[in-house]
């Protein structure tokens, strides 16, 4: 039975608004007083936290970028000293940051507004102390997993970790443990679903209720694809790598975008080129400023997100705001698997080990639109030699290394110049389809 909710999501708008500038003069006290990066912004601008007691007053005030995370690295952006911290979140650098992971901090307060985010995004979907909840993710290389765990104990559901173990293995856990919801990637559970059909197992010889999947962004396609497989509904969870993630937003049962936690997170979206802010309904990147974040706050923070917010009532009683399902970035982020990359990455990673490599392109492979396999093409200048040993010394080294800041391997083919084929939208990157979207 699904439960109704709780007070603070069907705040009425402007209650909610009040809410949020209260939390935002805490925020922005916190930064200023804890956190130099802020202070030294907010000096020159000569605001003071107090200040800002209107929506339209924060406007003033500068993004914070991915490039300010990476100049701040490790502790610059913390607004608790580490003794405070319990733990430490981290994620895959973007250009201009390479070398440098992105770690943010949580307070043991964060932690468990983290787990009653996520606990209210499986209540919003239905989830109960009846359910048996199966994780099927990559632990070592989406930290957010665990939250999956936590919340699904929280609630008093039964947890089934299958983490990785094979699609034949997922299906035999499912079916003997009858499991009612499946938590994984996009890319995982089309696997899933397309093993369960090689093997003649009906979704009637399942219990399944639902399919929850984070964290690359889910299409309507895939979605429809997934839906008529498990014959169960497929919902979308969205977070961001460098806050939560998942647990900013969540699907309802009523279908028409993500609720966001407005009473811990404050959206804007804005023109990515001018950044000029837009009305609601109107497509842009989306700017969140974190309202409950003791170790890390981030204030306008560019999540390179492109998206809809839409504040119209939802039929589900839910006044918090609803973003559209991310289908576009403002940066070249791709997933392979569920795990997110940028070609820019690669490309420098592969031009430090090799300074005679001249250009490369990244073929995607793709299943149904989600990236399945990846291949680097790589030309060097031919009249250079290998920096140790032959060609297939040269290739492992390659290989070995991606593998390492990947954390996934990629097949290696060296190429002539003139036979990389032409870049697609996304910088270096060709995206091929091994299966045709019907
Ligand atoms: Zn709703």
């Amino acid at each position: 039975m699904t439960r109704s909710p709780s007070r603070v999501e069907t705040l009425p708008r402007d209650a909610l608004r009040q809410l949020q500038m209260e939390r935002l003069q805490v925020t922005l006290n916190r930064a200023y007083f804890n956190v130099d990066f802020y202070r030294r912004r907010m000096d020159a601008l000569e605001i003071l936290p107090e200040d800002v007691s209107m929506p339209g007053d924060f406007q003033a005030f500068p993004f914070t970028t991915r490039r300010d995370l990476a100049d701040h690295y490790p502790y610059g952006l913390f607004a608790e000293p580490l003794r405070s911290i319990v733990r430490l979140k981290i994620s895959t650098p973007a250009l201009g940051d390479l070398g440098k992971p992105l770690v943010i901090g949580f307070t043991r307060r964060d932690v468990t507004m983290w787990q009653d985010l996520m606990v209210r995004l499986f209540q919003q979907l239905g989830i109960s102390d009846r359910d048996i909840v199966q994780v099927a993710f990559n632990y070592s290389l989406f930290p957010g997993a665990f939250t999956f765990n936590h919340a699904a104990e929280l609630i008093g559901a039964t947890l089934a970790p299958s983490a990785t173990i094979s699609a034949t293995l997922q299906l035999q856990i499912m079916r003997d443990f009858r499991s009612t919801t499946l938590a994984t990637t996009a890319a995982f559970a089309l696997h899933i679903a397309e093993t369960m059909e090689r093997s003649n197992i009906s979704p009637s010889d399942l219990n399944l209720k639902l399919v929850m999947l984070g964290p690359d962004p889910l299409s309507d396609v895939i979605r429809a694809r997934l839906e008529s497989s498990f014959q169960v509904p497929v919902m979308s969870l969205y977070g961001v790598a460098e806050m939560v993630e998942p647990g900013i937003a969540g699907e309802c049962p009523v279908k028409d975008g993500l609720h966001l936690s407005e009473d811990h997170f404050l959206a804007e979206i804005i023109d990515p080129v001018s950044g000029q802010p837009l009305p609601c309904g109107q497509e842009g990147e989306l700017v969140l400023t974190t309202l409950s974040a003791e170790g890390y706050p981030l204030l306008r923070y560019r999540t390179g997100d492109i998206t809809v917010l839409k504040d119209n009532p939802c039929p589900c009683g839910r006044t918090h705001a609803r973003i559209a399902p991310i289908l576009r970035r403002t940066d070249n982020r791709i997933f392979i698997r569920g795990i997110s990359l940028y070609p820019e990455n690669v490309e420098h990673l592969l031009k430090g080990l090799d300074p005679a490599v001249l250009d490369i392109r990244l073929i995607v492979a793709t299943s149904h639109g989600i990236g399945e396999q990846l291949e680097i093409m790589v030309a060097r200048d031919p009249g250079q030699p290998f920096p140790e040993g032959g060609r297939s010394q040269y290739l492992d080294l390659l290989r070995s290394h991606l593998r390492r800041v990947l954390g996934f391997g990629a097949r290696i083919q060296l190429v002539d110049a003139e036979r990389l084929p032409g870049e697609g939208l996304i910088h270096k990157t060709v995206f091929r389809s091994q299966t045709s979207l019907s």
